[in-house]
């Protein structure tokens, strides 16, 4: 038996801040051992990047400090997507033929939840249905890591893990401190993440951005500073970033572990596969794929044939939007100042200012550093403020050379 968030009762060693993996919620081994395995403990990156790699991410190479340690990145879809996929569906066509294939005898994922459509079931999946039954975002927080303790407990012995970068964060950290995992051979498909919600806020944040939010399927913060939502009916409802109410992205409403995450691009997956880096088109819904280690190669050989792939592609300049955006936020910031309550857009306003945005801002892979370096100083800026005694263990070396290029003060 599980045991349900018992880590709300062991606050002697309990962490400030939790994003509820799931790990915590295992019985067979000490919840001790997880919490000191746990990223909030341990921190982001750093010697878990070195411990994995055998290196730490260079300073001084653009692109990995942005994206992490990777082999290659490109654009890719499904030529032909499965029902109910979020983009193209190349996560749940990994996970389908890396069991059919035995390269693994099981996968981490979730299912949708009975109580709501988009809320997360933690499964260990052992057959192609039910790994196919876990496709699509469940966007919440998600206790994923409560199913690899059936994996020990089954005697697997090659586990596909799908996780958030907190999740993959913890996994790894668990295995190389612990023997418990020790006899699995674990591949990893990471999906990129941020600002994730509780499950308990998610439905007054749905139904503060959309007009019907019961018939809402799909929902997913778009390339054009737009959120698309399609409905039920197929109908794609578009509403700008700049027209959200300002409540909604409050760590209250939000969460403050969200906001004290700094590996948005999962940097520690054998492969990770979003879609911001890719150039937006409705109809193609293109995705972006990361690259990483020897299996994460060995796991995009098997769908080859199945994808089409281009290269990455970039235009334009994130630097003036990035300075300009830390600039605003540290004004922000400034006593007196954080209590003024921020006015949203009209709707019409909004999409002109999107529109603008996105026709002359940055693209492609450039919007995706733009999208890494803004989250990465807000939640910079936001640990500094409200944990401050957490700063030093939690914050990657990387982001003071990203502050450092914007000019920004520690
Ligand atoms: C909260 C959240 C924020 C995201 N933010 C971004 C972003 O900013 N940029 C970007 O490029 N991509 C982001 N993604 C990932 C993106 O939504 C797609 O999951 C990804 O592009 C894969 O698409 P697919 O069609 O291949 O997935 P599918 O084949 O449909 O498979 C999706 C997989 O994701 C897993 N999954 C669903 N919800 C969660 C969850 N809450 N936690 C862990 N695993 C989950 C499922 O188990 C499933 O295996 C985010 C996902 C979530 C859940
Ligand atoms: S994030 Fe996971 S490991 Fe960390 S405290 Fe929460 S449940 Fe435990
Ligand atoms: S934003 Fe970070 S902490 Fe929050 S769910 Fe995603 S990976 Fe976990």
């Amino acid at each position: 038996m599980s045991k349900k968030h018992s880590i709300c009762s062991d606050k002697e060693t309990k962490p400030e801040l939790c994003s509820s993996c799931g790990l915590c919620m295992c019985s067979a081994w000490p919840t001790k051992e997880s919490i000191q395995s746990c990223v909030f403990t341990t921190g982001w990156l750093g010697k878990h990047e070195q411990n994995f790699f055998g290196r730490e991410r260079s300073l001084t190479d653009s692109d990995e400090i942005v994206f992490g340690i990777s082999k290659d990145r490109f654009c890719a879809r499904m030529k032909n997507p499965a029902p109910g996929v979020q983009f193209t569906g190349i996560i749940t066509s990994l996970a389908k033929k890396a069991f059919a294939t035995e390269m693994v005898e099981a996968v981490l994922t979730l299912h949708r939840g009975k109580e709501d459509y988009f809320f997360p079931e933690p499964v260990l999946a052992r057959s192609i249905e039910d790994i196919a039954a876990g496709c699509g975002s469940k966007p919440v927080l998600a206790q994923t890591l409560i199913s690899i303790e059936k994996a020990y407990q089954a005697g697997i012995k090659k586990l596909l893990v799908i996780g958030a970068p907190c999740h993959i964060h913890n996994v790894r950290s668990f295995q190389e401190r612990y023997s418990y995992l020790k006899n699995i051979d674990i591949y990893v498909v990471g999906i990129p993440c941020t600002d994730n919600v509780k499950p308990e806020n998610f439905r007054y944040i749905l139904s503060r951005i959309s007009r019907s939010h019961e018939t809402v399927r799909h929902y997913e913060f778009m390339q054009d500073f737009t959120v698309h939502l399609y409905h039920e009916n197929g109908d794609l409802e578009r509403v700008p970033f700049f027209s959200l109410p300002p409540e909604l992205t409050s760590a209250g409403v939000l969460t403050s572990c969200c906001r004290s995450c700094f590996d948005y691009m999962n940097s520690l997956a054998d492969i990770t596969v979003g879609y911001l880096g890719a150039p937006l088109d409705i109809e193609k819904m293109n995705q972006w794929v990361l690259i990483r280690t020897e299996k994460g190669e060995e796991l995009c050989s098997l769908i080859a044939d199945d994808m089409e792939t281009f290269p990455e592609v970039t235009s334009g300049d994130r630097k003036d939007s990035v300075q300009y955006y830390g600039q605003q936020l540290l004004a922000r910031m400034q006593p007196g100042e954080e209590d003024e309550v921020r006015q949203s857009m009209s709707l019409e306003d909004g999409h002109d200012f999107a529109e603008y945005l996105y026709s002359t801002g940055p693209r492609d892979a450039e919007f995706a550093r733009y999208a890494v370096d803004t989250h990465l100083i807000r939640n910079y800026y936001y640990v500094k403020q409200n944990f401050p005694q957490r700063l030093k263990t939690l914050v990657p070396r990387h982001a003071y050379k990203i502050l450092e290029d914007y000019e920004l003060t520690p």
